[in-house]
């Protein structure tokens, strides 16, 4: 699925040369492969051709309206977490028959605009939220289409930060109060039941905490059946990690968690909705970066680039391994922490790396960027937000400017009194 490699030594997206992207755009900028997000969506859709589906991107990992709109015109529906996700969602053309709703803190606006457009789902994730919604479907005179999430208890060994299906974790309804929840539920006027959803977390390496949670959605499935509670869609959420170092792959394969659907669920006469997003974004996206100064401390030599934790929050915020290869490809090689220009020693690409020479000047690709990079970027330090770049074959295109100095700081504006 790599859409990148070196030609003439010059590194390639699909079939530009990046640094013609750079010299228009100047660094750092983020560029994605159309190609790789579609080989990406594809690869589940073909996996799951025996099972009936519905790849609802997680619009979180990169929330791009072009993003978007190359997974929605490849019939992609969305998994959105605010108001805000799912205007843009609409927006890219993703139909809301085929939106699903969630996050543990909807307000009742919220709830009410999603009603007014009639998406697919909503996934609600307590009780509190339950009685809320209904209140709300109520006023409206509508029903809201509702699974819930459940907290199934099962260690997604993950980075801690991004695991969610412990029940220490915030998210969704502790599965030991399922038939309780799914039966008061079925007795609400402006609720309509029709599913079930589950999300353990994001960026795992292994099949077992899927093939665990799946089990013990299939066991609540098929008890709720017999209470008469007859569901008829099973999200099994997103989560499915990718590999961030090209050296040591280590992320199961998309067809062995889409063998984990067929074998729990394939029998249950259910559509399966399926949430990704890292794993369909991720590998697509590199950051681009020039090295602003190659500086010699006592122990070590820093790359300073023109890129930021602000640019790139992963490595700072999750200790995340990135990938950084030169955009001109060299045989010589040393030793460097890679760092940003930000105030703080967070701001860290990487901690003696062993990687190709770099000069001043120089351009970098930081890889595997597509996915919760440009999504999580701010303007700290006053630095202004990346713009981002699609590929697809020979051509590139322009799909967030860069904006200007006088934009962002007239953002802010002073006090009546001042
Ligand atoms: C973040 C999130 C996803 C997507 O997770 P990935 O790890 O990017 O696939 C899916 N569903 C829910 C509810 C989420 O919060």
């Amino acid at each position: 699925m790599t859409s990148y490699q070196y030609q003439n030594q010059q590194l390639q997206l699909e079939n530009v040369n990046i640094k013609e992207i750079a010299e228009i755009v100047n660094t750092p900028f983020y560029c994605y492969s159309q190609e790789s997000i579609s080989t990406a969506y594809n690869g589940y859709v073909e996996q799951l051709k025996g099972l009936d589906t519905q790849v609802c991107y997680a619009l979180k990992a990169n929330s791009n309206q072009a993003v978007i709109k190359v997974l929605a015109d490849l019939g992609a529906g969305a998994d959105v977490v605010s108001e805000g996700e799912l205007r843009r969602a609409l927006a890219a053309g993703i139909p809301a028959s085929k939106i699903v709703y969630s996050g543990v803190a909807k307000t009742p606006d919220e709830m009410l605009f999603a009603l007014s457009k009639n998406i697919f789902q909503f996934n609600v994730e307590s009780e509190n939220e339950l009685y809320v919604l209904n209140e709300m479907a109520c006023s409206v005179s509508k029903k809201a289409a509702i699974a819930f999430r459940i907290n199934p208890d099962v260690d997604a060994n993950t980075h801690a930060k991004i695991s969610t299906g412990m029940s220490e974790n915030k998210f969704g309804i502790p599965i030991s109060r399922t038939t309780e929840i799914y039966r008061l539920a079925d007795s609400m006027e402006g609720i309509e039941v029709q599913g079930i959803d589950v999300h353990i977390g994001s960026q795992l390496t292994q099949l077992i905490p899927f093939d665990q949670t799946f089990k013990l959605i299939r066991e609540k499935v098929i008890e709720l059946a017999t209470m008469g509670i007859q569901l008829k869609i099973i999200d099994v959420g997103g989560g499915l990690g990718v590999d961030y170092d090209a050296s040591n792959p280590v992320i199961p394969s998309k067809e062995d968690y889409c063998a984990l659907l067929t074998k729990h669920f394939s029998d249950l006469d259910c559509k399966i909705i399926l949430e990704p997003g890292r794993s369909l974004v991720g590998n697509s996206g590199l950051l681009i970066s020039r090295v602003i100064y190659k500086k010699r401390g006592e122990e070590r030599t820093f790359i300073i680039i023109d890129a930021g934790m602000n640019d790139l929050l992963r490595p700072s915020m999750y200790e995340a391994h990135h990938d950084i290869l030169p955009l001109t490809e060299s045989d010589n090689t040393a030793t460097y922490d890679i760092v940003g220009p930000i105030c703080e020693t967070g701001d860290t690409f990487a901690r003696g790396r062993k990687m190709a020479e770099l000069e001043e000047g120089e351009l970098v690709a930081i890889m595997s960027s597509g996915a919760y990079g440009a999504a999580m970027s701010s303007t700290y330090n006053t630095r202004l937000q990346v713009p981002e770049v699609l590929v697809n074959g020979d051509q590139f295109s322009i799909v967030r400017e860069r904006i200007s100095y006088e934009a962002l700081i007239n953002q802010d504006q002073l006090a009546s009194w001042q």
